[in-house]
């Protein structure tokens, strides 16, 4: 048996307001004349957020465009345009949703390691740690805050750089910025982490140490979203802890059939991780009967659309591709469903499921 060693973030403040504390945590990273860089969700371009990025001296601010999930490409020229401009920095600083933050860490190793970004999709391919990188969520829910991955669309790929060198050095938690959000979009985001819980908890890979995270995220999710019909404070506070906790339940297990079968969807039409489990997680009594229940329960008391049809049109080619996307996601079916789930997981039944959404 070999037991997970895995590398944790450095360094956690919570609270609402505790970006104002940015400044003062930033200031002994700073090198010299090397600027901080901050990469600012695209939403916050002329609003009072970005007002209050602390930024001095050669510091520089990029909006990330975040329309699409990141590509390996964007990662690479933000990438050469820092080096271009400012030959080092001293660091990088993601402020946005889960697409900023995964921006931030690909770019930070960018930073350190030759070559594209899409030569380090996969597994401990990372040589060099990358430069000094913080992530301050505005949405609740990926759990990109606390994992050693970021997610990139890649030339033949979608897969993380996944590596010791990619957690955060720092992460920023203030709920105070996750509370404008959309009711929609922080749902989406929010039942990833809700998803997150279920395919941990059910899954094969689960220890007390995944169970433990998973529980709690999982008692705040519902506390959230069962218990309440409105959205306070109070749920900005609980949900940006659930995310976390959620995200530390997967460190140590892994997700299941909704991330699986999502992959392909958002490989192919480009739907965006939160909404696409969301689609398919719709679908998925025969897997997780009691988490689909209550996942409805939850579309209903908060009032939100779920997109439908999604996969009328496709052709079979366009079945097909994403079939295998799915299938090559080999641990999240291993997890779901046992050392054996090839012989309950097939292309005609992957098929029969894609077709419904
Ligand atoms: P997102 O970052 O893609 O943002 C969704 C939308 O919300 C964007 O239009 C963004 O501009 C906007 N937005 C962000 N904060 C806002 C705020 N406070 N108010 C209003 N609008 C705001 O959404 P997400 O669900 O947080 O992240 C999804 C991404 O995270 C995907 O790219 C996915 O691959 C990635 N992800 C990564 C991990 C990981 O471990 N690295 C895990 C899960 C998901
Ligand atoms: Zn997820």
């Amino acid at each position: 048996m070999n037991f997970r060693n895995f590398k944790m973030i450095g360094y956690v403040v919570y609270g609402r307001g505790a970006f104002n504390q940015l400044d003062e945590i930033l200031q002994p990273h700073r090198k010299g004349t090397s600027p901080m860089v901050f990469l600012v969700d695209h939403f916050f371009e002329g609003k009072e957020l970005a007002k209050r990025v602390p930024a001095r001296g050669r510091d520089h601010i990029i909006f990330v465009d975040v329309t699409h999930e990141p590509k390996t490409s964007y990662v690479d020229s933000i990438a050469k345009q820092l080096k271009d401009q400012f030959g080092t920095v001293s660091g990088i600083v993601g402020i946005g949703g889960g697409s900023a933050l995964d921006l931030a860490k690909a770019v930070s190793l960018m930073m350190n390691n030759p070559g594209s970004s899409a030569d380090y999709q996969g597994w401990d391919l990372v040589k060099n740690p990358g430069v000094y990188k913080v992530g301050i969520p505005t949405l609740s829910g990926t759990g990109a805050e606390v994992s050693r991955t970021t997610v990139l669309t890649g030339p033949t790929k979608k897969l993380g750089m996944n590596s010791d060198f990619t957690p955060f050095d720092q992460i920023v938690l203030d709920p105070q910025l996750t509370s404008n959000a959309p009711a929609n979009q922080r749902f989406y985001t929010g039942m990833d982490c809700y998803i997150h819980c279920i395919e941990s908890l059910a899954g094969t890979y689960l220890n007390e140490f995944s169970k433990s995270y998973g529980e709690k995220a999982l008692e705040l999710c519902r506390e959230v979203y069962v218990n309440k019909n409105s959205w306070d404070d109070e749920s900005d506070d609980k949900l940006m802890m659930a995310s976390y906790a959620g995200g530390m339940s997967i460190a140590y297990s892994q997700v299941g059939v909704a991330h699986a079968v999502s992959y392909g969807l958002s490989y192919l039409l480009g739907i965006k991780h939160g909404i696409g489990n969301c689609i398919v997680f719709d679908h998925l009594e025969e897997f997780y009967p009691e988490g689909v229940k209550e996942f409805k329960k939850m579309v209903d008391i908060h009032q939100i659309d779920i997109p439908k049809n999604i996969c009328a049109n496709l052709t079979e080619d366009q079945f097909d591709k994403m079939i295998d996307v799915s299938l090559g996601m080999k641990p999240l079916w291993e997890n779901a469903l046992g050392k054996d789930w090839e012989k309950q997981m097939n292309r005609a039944r992957l098929r029969k499921l894609y077709q419904r959404f």
